[in-house]
């Protein structure tokens, strides 16, 4: 492809009404006075897939997987629509393709498929038209021609699926959450939001409960070396970057899942031998008991035999972060 080419995914929260479309729209007009090709990638509006889902149950105690998938798959050709009407009324050429227009092949799973190839002949027309190309999240389609989905959150795993493709100069994932964090900025006040992730610490982070990216999206993002910025569509701020870039020695976050794990991670922490010592310490000053601690390269995780407080949570970010 000729010039540079950006995808910009944009979540459910960020399309939810009339009002969030224009602010993307806006954005999306943004990007295209500084690259050449824009692709845009959409969830469906606000919680419309878990509405259709409440539907389907309505009607059955256990819907059938293909007509699932026919029927959550329509709340991103919803918003992808809309979207390019949007655009087309502000006089931006934009067109709007579902999965399989958009060449997204997938595994013969209806639910959690995988994305196994695209093809890009359609998109890449349609750029060099110099429209603006709106792909629809969350689907593919498989060996039977039928519209397969590729698991909850996996609207991200579309957009870095496709900036792979295309070889993409970067990958935008927007939402309501500006980046990813030290630690819980809800809980934890002192969280400090990262300018720079690895793949791999981002993969534990996820592991951990601390629901960023859609998992497959993040490795899709680690097999091609896709640089994808995680970025609030409300705000100006700076993101958080994921890319290779290893930095042994850094602990990038800290993170609390359920009541009684905390895992502290960076990559090359099983290294960092200064830590798990200070790490101890404040376990025995605590005398809080410890089922046990698994240190693996990138993740010291403590498991708790007791519920363990948020202060414990703090104490570990401090000496850590
Ligand atoms: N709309 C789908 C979901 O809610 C996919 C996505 O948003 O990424 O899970
Ligand atoms: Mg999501």
């Amino acid at each position: 492809m000729k010039g540079k080419i950006v995808v910009l995914k944009f979540g459910g929260s960020s399309v939810a009404d009339n009002e969030k479309l224009k602010i993307v729209a806006n954005k999306v007009i943004g990007y295209k006075k500084e690259y050449k090709n824009v692709v845009v990638i959409l969830s469906a509006q606000g919680k419309t897939t878990d509405r259709l889902i409440g539907e389907a149950m309505e009607l059955s105690k256990n819907p059938d997987k293909r007509e699932t998938a026919m029927l959550i798959s329509t709340g991103e050709q919803v918003s992808i629509a809309k979207l390019a009407i949007l655009l087309d009324e502000m006089n931006v050429p934009a067109i709007s393709l579902t999965g399989w227009q958009a060449g997204i092949r997938s595994s013969i799973a209806n639910k959690c498929a995988i994305i196994e190839n695209i093809d890009v002949s359609r998109i890449e027309q349609e750029l060099k038209d110099d429209k603006i190309v709106i792909v629809a999240g969350f689907q593919g389609v498989n060996a039977k021609n039928d519209i397969s989905t590729l698991g909850r959150g996996g609207s991200d795993t579309t957009a870095v699926a496709v900036a792979a493709a295309l070889d993409a100069d970067k990958c935008y994932i927007f939402s309501d959450v500006d980046g990813v964090y030290t630690a819980d900025p809800n809980k934890i006040k002192e969280a400090k939001k990262l300018q720079n992730i690895s793949y791999k610490e981002m993969i534990e982070i996820s592991n951990e409960g601390a629901k960023v990216l859609h998992d497959r999206s993040i490795k899709i993002g680690e097999k091609f070396d896709v640089p994808i910025v995680t970025k609030s569509t409300f705000s100006e701020k700076e993101g958080t970057c994921l890319s290779k870039n290893i930095e042994e020695n850094t602990v990038k976050s800290v993170v609390k899942k359920d009541v009684t794990k905390i895992s502290i991670i960076g990559e090359g922490i099983m290294r960092n031998t200064k830590l798990i010592e200070k790490i101890i310490n404040i376990i025995e000053s605590e005398e809080v008991e410890v089922l046990r601690i698994e240190i693996l390269d990138s993740k010291i995780s403590v498991i708790f035999k007791e519920i363990v407080t948020d202060s414990i949570w703090q104490k570990f970010h401090e000496v850590s972060i």
